[in-house]
């Protein structure tokens, strides 16, 4: 059986590897001078592999299959598969890394391992059109490849400058439908975060869509010119509904509660300070200052002259300010894409349901999942499930 996989990204690789341990000549093509380019900058250059929560409520799109896909090739097998690879995991909190700590010794081993298995590796190829005549021929700027099944794995928009942008039309072509699409895992814009630009704090962020609670998440907030990012900003936007018109309620102080908050901040009243420095010791500067200006306090007052209602007002807004969003930072510093080709048209082994031995599998589906070790997870398992059915007669 000869396969060809378009996109030595980490599905292409995962695919291709799977269909030559089951026998197949595999030619693996990448666009790029070199392969799993993207793969390097996962996880700030350590890569989350997988994560131990692996479920498939934590992936967004058209999620039909994916349940069914964790069921053929989950979490212990993607654990036994780099195990064999030579690269063992590594937990920390629910995210597996390899142990190393070092995506680059993943890609190294990904690399030495295809090799090995005799997969043909031809990088600086970028597939223009797949033709389905007698079988398949990818047709490239370096020539024709005739093959028996084409798996195409050319990942999605984001990070566009490290995988090409999303080569779409290999199977809008073929009469397979993509629906919109949409920058995830990316930082949000808003208005008013400019004056606590740079600051990092743990909040608790709530997402609204009108009045409907989207999601919710914890941690490390990062304030900047634009917006709001930082992990738990990342995350919202896995389940935003559209990039813009959406609120985010922040809540500075998420282990007080607003009336334990009011009696804390009503204490520090009798404190001996001028207002400047009322919040001096209990918040982070920059936001103490902040809260003060815009609960329209003035700065050389003394602290006890602060009333009820500026109370009141504080306490608001330290537990739930709103951003409105106005967009994202879009594709260039989104890690995954929201939207893609039509999951309808495939079946639970990524096998096209309108062309017999075309398979798509990766980013490029409309399936993404949550920060975490997700999206690399859903790379693995639908191109080992992909690559394993190819290579059957
Ligand atoms: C900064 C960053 C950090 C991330 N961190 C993590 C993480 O830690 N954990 C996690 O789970 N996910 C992470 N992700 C997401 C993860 O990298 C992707 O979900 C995953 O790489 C998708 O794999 P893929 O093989 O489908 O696509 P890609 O990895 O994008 O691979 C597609 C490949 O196809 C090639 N290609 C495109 N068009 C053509 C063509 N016409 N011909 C030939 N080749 C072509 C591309 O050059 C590319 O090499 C991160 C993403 C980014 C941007």
């Amino acid at each position: 059986m000869k396969i060809t996989v378009i996109g030595a990204g980490a599905a292409g690789f995962a695919a291709s590897i799977a269909a030559a341990e089951t026998g197949a000549e595999v030619v693996l093509l990448e666009r790029n001078d070199r392969a799993l380019k993207k793969l390097l900058s996962t996880g700030n250059g350590r890569c989350k592999l997988s994560n131990v929560k692996l479920d498939a409520k934590r992936y967004h799109g058209d999620i039909r299959f994916v349940e069914s896909a964790f069921n053929k090739f989950g979490l212990k097998d993607t654990i036994m598969f780099f195990q064999n690879m030579g690269i063992p995991m590594k937990r920390e909190g629910d995210k597996l890394f390899p142990y190393s700590l070092q995506a680059a010794s993943v890609s190294d081993m990904l690399r030495l391992y295809a090799e090995d298995k005799g997969i043909r590796l031809c990088t600086g190829v970028e597939a223009k059109k797949i033709k389905t005549d007698k079988g398949f021929t990818v047709i490239t700027n370096q020539g024709n490849f005739a093959c028996d099944k084409v798996i195409v794995a050319v990942g999605g928009k984001a990070a566009s400058q490290l995988s090409g942008g999303g080569a779409y039309h290999l199977l809008t072509a073929l009469g397979h439908s993509k629906g919109a699409l949409m920058p995830a895992l990316v930082p949000v814009k808003t208005e008013g975060t400019k004056a606590l630009a740079g600051t990092k704090t743990d909040a608790s962020i709530a997402m609204y869509d009108k009045d409907r609670l989207i999601a919710k998440e914890n941690g490390e907030l990062l304030f900047t010119e634009y917006g709001l990012s930082g992990p738990p900003i990342l995350q919202l936007t896995a389940a935003m509904p559209r990039e813009s018109g959406c609120e985010l309620v922040v809540d500075l102080l998420p282990e007080f509660d607003s009336k334990h908050l009011l009696a804390i901040l009503d204490a520090r009243t009798k404190l001996c300070v001028p207002i400047e420095k009322y919040f001096t010791g209990f918040l982070k500067k920059t936001i103490g200052q902040a809260v003060i200006k815009d609960a329209g306090l003035k700065n050389t007052a003394p602290a006890s002259s602060i009333s009820r209602a500026d109370l009141v007002r504080m306490v608001s807004l330290i537990k739930e300010r709103k951003y409105k969003i106005t967009g994202t930072q879009g594709w260039q510093q989104a890690q995954v894409t929201a939207g893609g080709i039509d999951t309808r048209e495939f079946d639970e082994y990524m096998q096209s349901r309108k062309i017999p031995g075309l398979y798509a599998v990766g980013e490029m589906l409309n399936i993404h999942g949550d920060c975490g070790g997700f999206n690399l997870q859903w790379a693995w398992t639908s191109g080992v499930i992909a690559g394993r059915h190819a290579s059957q007669k």
